[in-house]
């Protein structure tokens, strides 16, 4: 086995700028083979693009029979060739190789992706290979422009990537859906004289556990920098399994200091739209693919979101919007209950048929942090439902204020004292600040069409899955 040539091309540039009578390198994995009479066709992806590169082989070439039985499904291999015009539809160039290095062989006969549509339940169970296919290949890349996005729409307004930790103390949502972290030996558990396990032996000295958000350490930030946003992994445990939460997932969460909730549902707004913009310059083929195999209307999704403005209505509002529709749902509709999956898809889908912002929430149903509204009902929340997802974004303007934030940690239950510097940020030069937290892989789902969650993170974690 030789070195990959460090001068090889990647193929997307190839297809896209590749002139006939060039000579290029390739490095790929073989994605199929066909043997003719006079000569074979191999295709070659290496993941730059949806789009491979049909090599053609020579008879001619040193050793062609030998080559040929190393050549199949999955093999990995270095190609130096001519670049040709090409006579098949669909492909400008194609390549006559020259000279043809199988890096590592494949057993085409146990190889898993076989040339045939596997479901994408079959796929998970082979997560180290289902990048391979046209369907994962688009998903990952276009989570990458996406992600390039987002740095670039926060970067170019200023905002500071700041990074929070993933081990905290703290329960940020106080909805007790945290995996605790622990070094002790859960074997043997050292007991206090109560008979309760002995935290103060353990690792921190406190029971520990992964975040389920960046959110109060981004305030901290913010009111040292103004604007600023955490982009890094959130934990849940999940005990539901749907289609839409993962235990692991990936968490966009912008905080801006002198910012009110309109100020917040602004910069949501501007934020997807410049997301959808960019995915769909950097990726128009994978875009294509997806309206064409996935979900037909993702394009036009796509384009809605950029061109329209996004409704935005009080949750009184919509509540009065979802008692009045012509349709039983699952759950009721109350004033005071949170919005349930289909009341969310309906509101989006097919009433506004476009992203819906509600805001002003019941105070009950939302965290201690969000600010209190003069009616003394609502708080300053917003969420942002998309078409085909339900929420998409959650955000909130939060308490500022240190007696009213006092008096909401003491009403959830909570413990005053554990939040003490979240408290000083108050006592300190508080300003009125506001921010959202974004679920990076719903946004995928979002942007591709792509029905589970699941098929939208390389290495998913759920309840019963931590495989890979
Ligand atoms: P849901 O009601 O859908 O469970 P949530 O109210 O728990 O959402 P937030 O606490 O507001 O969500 O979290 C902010 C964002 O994180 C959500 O808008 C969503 O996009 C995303 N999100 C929340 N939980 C998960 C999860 N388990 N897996 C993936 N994304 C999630
Ligand atoms: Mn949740």
């Amino acid at each position: 086995m030789s070195n990959p040539s460090p001068s090889s091309s990647r193929i997307a540039e190839i297809l896209r700028a590749g002139q006939p009578d060039e000579t290029v390198a390739v490095c790929g994995w073989v994605r199929t083979k066909r043997e003719l009479k006079k000569f074979a066709f191999v295709e070659i992806n290496d993941g730059s693009s949806m789009a491979n590169l049909q090599v053609v082989l020579d008879p001619e070439l040193p050793s062609y029979t030998d080559l040929l039985k190393q050549i199949q499904t999955g093999a990995s291999v270095e190609i130096v060739g001519q670049l040709v015009e090409s006579p098949a539809k669909g492909q400008r160039l194609e390549m006559k190789a020259s000279n043809v290095t199988v890096v590592g062989e494949s057993d085409g006969e146990t190889y898993p992706l076989q040339k045939k549509r596997h479901s994408f339940e079959f796929l998970r169970t082979i997560a180290h290979l289902r990048s391979r296919t046209n369907t994962l290949g688009a998903v990952f890349r276009v989570r990458n422009a996406a992600s390039n996005a987002i740095h670039e729409f926060f970067q170019e307004r200023g905002f500071m990537w700041v990074h929070t930790p993933i081990l905290t103390a703290s329960d940020c949502e106080g909805a007790g859906e945290m995996l605790g972290v622990t070094s002790l030996d859960l074997a043997n558990l050292p007991k206090t004289d109560k008979g309760a396990i002995d935290y103060g032996q353990d690792f921190f000295g406190k029971p520990a556990y992964l975040t389920v958000s960046g959110q109060l350490e981004a305030e901290v930030m913010a009111m040292a920098f103004s604007n600023v946003y955490t982009f890094g992994p959130t934990f849940r445990a999940e005990n539901s399994n749907t289609s839409r939460h993962l235990a692991e997932f990936w968490m966009v969460e912008p905080e801006m200091a002198f910012c009110d909730l309109v100020g917040d549902m602004d910069l949501a707004e501007a934020f997807l739209k410049y997301i959808f913009s960019a995915v769909l310059e950097q990726c128009p083929e994978d875009m294509e693919f997806f309206n064409k195999r996935i979900d037909d209307t993702v394009l036009d999704r796509a384009r809605n979101i950029i061109d329209s403005g996004f409704e935005r209505v009080t949750y009184t509002k919509a509540i009065e919007i979802l008692e009045k529709a012509d349709r039983k749902f699952e759950y009721p509709v109350e004033w005071g209950t949170d919005l349930q999956s289909e009341h969310e898809r309906y509101l989006a889908e097919e009433f506004f048929k476009k992203p819906t912002v509600v805001y002003d929430y019941p105070i009950g149903i939302k965290a201690f942090y969000m600010r209190a509204n003069d009616d003394g009902k609502t708080v300053a929340a917003m969420d942002v439902l998309a078409p085909g997802i339900g929420e998409i974004i959650g955000g909130s303007q939060r308490e500022e204020r240190l007696d009213d934030l006092t008096k909401r940690i003491e009403a959830q239950g909570l413990d005053v004292a554990d939040y003490w510097w979240y408290l000083d940020l108050r006592r300190y030069g508080s300003v009125p600040h506001a921010g959202f937290g974004l679920g990076f892989e719903r946004l995928v789902q979002f942007l591709t069409g792509m029905g589970n969650i699941r098929d939208v993170i390389p290495f998913p974690r759920a309840p019963l899955s931590i495989d890979f």
